[in-house]
């Protein structure tokens, strides 16, 4: 068997896992008012089809408190026959199912309850939601913690096969374990013996309620990574008390939404907190599980062969491809989608208050709305580009049975997606090229590299559908002295075919101006390797590792018209660039415009008045336009003619993608 830990069956408290594969809760969106719907199930049902072993779903919301309304509802009996739909529907395609028992303390705003107060250990102000809650009474105390065991009672009645305690991430059970947020003085508070006491005592009324054969899992923060909060060595103290309470299985994640530290941003490295559920295997003799960022069966065979856990989870690894447990049991890894932590489907549009999708996987949270269904009769299908748009057109069109050429006119399949693989934290982006491409091949499409599709050729080819993916070119915005010598364009910059001088101005502060900047600013900075050389060698100080770490070899200035930069990276990425940024030591100046470009360097205007910058190079960020002037010479030249991705307009990825399918389902 290819991956003999992976697909190792475990028994939890009776529950026989398939198994090692856990898909852990994620907000979805898909619950409006918290009723299951078969939006929900259809999601959910494809996923146990691929293979997962446990599903957990949620967060379920206790009660009235705790969550938003678009929250699975959990809190009364008639949630009950929407949940028991659900769990036949994933017990019914060959997976066990958890429901997540999901209070969120202080990180509920109070919009989301009909204005009330939200309330924590303490009050406590919460940077996630800018408001203050107030603290529960002790004599509230055991009623907040009877509602987690009567939702663990219902969850038991509507069929789940277990429940997970919900104590990570800054949610209330955290609030009271860590000094940062529970102030109290009386039994609930003051030493870690008095704040653990609360989730233990949640746990002890969740064991009592569904009795002593019935799988208890808890999800804990590893380290809370908040300044005064909890660590693994707490955490472990905890985990160790709450094994005694009845906890049967221990899901471990990083830290708190609050945290300054990334958690499940691409610049995360992949596996990067596993280290923290092998801290807390080390304390426990029942099983544990590692999260965040594992989206890939080669690493997780690995955390499990290495002992480093006994389980692992993947959420958005299962959003981006429901089949990865099944293609890795059959020897087809390397067709998996990988998720790239991009969160531009997934948590930004939940940020937004809209429901989940995702960008690699467009068929996400509409399964049973978009299919791909055989072709009525197969056409030849010609596709001009092989960018992202191209590819997923080309592997659904063929997939449905069409016979299928994709003409890319340089010597690589991938187009403007590859450019992030050169900075430091984006490099990740490049992963879809890399799965589409092999998809494409293993779809039977005929690839052609390095050719160019003029009208000759596209005669020749004679095809029933022409497909156009011609993606976009940079712009030169106009600009007296853009076209001097040391101008260069950012994608030139991106794409290692221009280097640059020592002291260098980005115009524009878009994600490419802030992505090219990032790239420039980390050049000469220590790298991975080096720096683990470094330090396992004493061979300097750590303040000079610090200095060679955060300083490169090149000044950095980004200018941006508008007043924020960033402004087209998603809420739940931006802050990272940012702060990477800052790190880096790059100057960005918003609301400044580049009037000239002289030899010496960019003459400014801003709000205050003009300003010199002197620079070696200028790198050009000013946005681009479609690459489409073929399009009026193919008219007649085939029945179906379809425009898609940067081609028809330049926007992000995920519409290019999804471009890509819809044209690929309909053609
Ligand atoms: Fe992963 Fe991005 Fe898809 Fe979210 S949108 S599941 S982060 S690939």
């Amino acid at each position: 068997m290819a991956y003999p830990y992976l697909f190792t069956p475990i028994d939890i408290n009776g529950m026989e896992l398939k198994n090692r594969i856990v898909m852990t809760a994620m907000h979805l969106g898909y619950t409006p008012e918290g009723t299951v719907t078969d939006r929900l199930i259809d999601f959910y049902a494809l996923r146990a089809r691929g293979g997962v072993g446990l599903i957990i779903v949620g967060g379920c919301v206790i009660d009235e408190y705790g969550g938003m309304s678009s929250m699975i509802g959990l809190s009364d009996d008639r949630h009950v026959p929407g949940l028991r739909k659900l769990v036949d529907a994933v017990k019914g395609n060959g997976a066990k199912i958890a429901a997540q028992l999901y209070q969120a303390g202080r990180y509920t705003h109070s919009a989301m309850i009909g204005g009330r107060k939200p309330f924590s250990a303490s009050a406590v102000r919460s940077k996630f939601t800018g408001e203050t809650p107030r603290a529960l009474d002790i004599e509230e105390i055991p009623g907040v913690q009877d509602r987690f065991a009567e939702a663990a009672e219902r969850a038991k009645r509507a069929g789940f096969d277990a429940v997970e305690v919900l104590g990570s991430a800054g949610y209330l059970i955290s609030q009271f374990l860590s000094p940062v947020t529970n102030r109290r003085e009386d039994r609930y508070g003051g030493p870690l013996e008095n704040r653990m006491r609360f989730g233990i005592e949640v746990v002890e009324k969740v064991r009592k309620a569904v009795g002593p054969d019935y799988p208890i899992i808890m999800r804990l923060a590893g380290n809370d990574f908040m300044e005064g909060g909890c660590t693994n060595v707490e955490a472990g103290i905890f985990a160790k008390a709450l094994e005694k309470a009845g906890v049967d299985l221990f899901n471990i994640t990083g830290g708190w939404h609050e945290t300054r530290v990334p958690q499940l941003t691409m610049n995360v490295p992949r596996g990067a907190y596993v280290y923290l559920a092998q801290g807390i295997k080390a304390k426990v003799k029942k099983p544990v599980l590692a999260s965040n960022r594992i989206n890939d069966p080669d690493m997780a065979e690995e955390i499990l062969r290495n002992g480093e856990a006994d389980m692992i989870t993947m959420a958005r690894a299962l959003l981006t491809d429901p089949d990865l447990p099944r293609k890795a049991q059959e020897g087809k890894s390397h067709l998996i989608y990988h998720c790239i932590a991009c969160n531009q489907g997934c948590f930004d549009e939940i940020f937004n208050l809209r429901p989940a999708t995702c960008l690699v996987n467009p068929m996400a949270g509409r399964e049973a709305e978009v299919l791909i269904e055989p072709a009525e009769k197969p056409k030849k299908v010609l596709v001009i580009g092989g960018g992202v748009a191209g590819m997923k057109a080309a592997c659904v069109a063929a997939e449905r049975g069409h016979n299928v050429s994709l003409a890319e006119q340089t010597s690589r399949l991938g187009g403007q997606i590859l450019l992030n693989r050169l900075v430091p934290g984006r490099e990740e982006m490049a992963t879809t090229a890399g799965d589409l491409a092999r998809n494409l091949e293993n779809s039977g499409v005929e690839i052609m590299l390095n050719k160019r599709a003029d009208i000759a050729f596209v005669k020749k080819m004679n095809p029933d559908a022409i497909i156009v993916a011609t993606g976009a070119r940079p712009m030169r915005p106009q600009i007296p002295g853009v076209e001097k010598d040391h101008v260069v364009q950012a994608w030139d910059v991106l794409d290692g075919k221009r280097g640059v001088g020592q002291k260098v101005v980005v115009v524009g502060g878009n994600a490419v101006g802030l992505e090219t900047a990032l790239y420039l600013a980390g050049i000469g900075t220590l790298s991975p390797e080096i720096l683990h050389f470094l330090m396992t060698s004493n061979a300097e100080s750590m303040e000079t590792i610090f200095e060679l770490l955060n300083r490169g070899s090149k000044e950095v200035t980004v200018i941006e018209m508008i007043r924020k930069a960033g402004k087209d990276i998603g809420l739940s990425t931006r802050w990272t660039i940012m702060a990477e940024l800052r790190r880096l030591g790059v100057t960005i100046m918003t609301g400044t415009t580049a009037v000239a470009i002289t030899e010496e360097g960019v003459e400014i205007e801003k709000e205050d008045g003009k300003g010199f910058l002197p620079a070696d190079s200028i790198v050009l960020a000013a946005g681009s336009s479609s690459e489409n002037g073929l399009l009026n010479e193919l008219e007649g030249l085939a029945p179906e003619i379809y425009t898609i991705g940067d081609a028809k307009a330049p926007r992000k990825a995920i519409e290019a993608i999804r471009e890509g399918f819809e044209v690929g389902i309909t053609v």
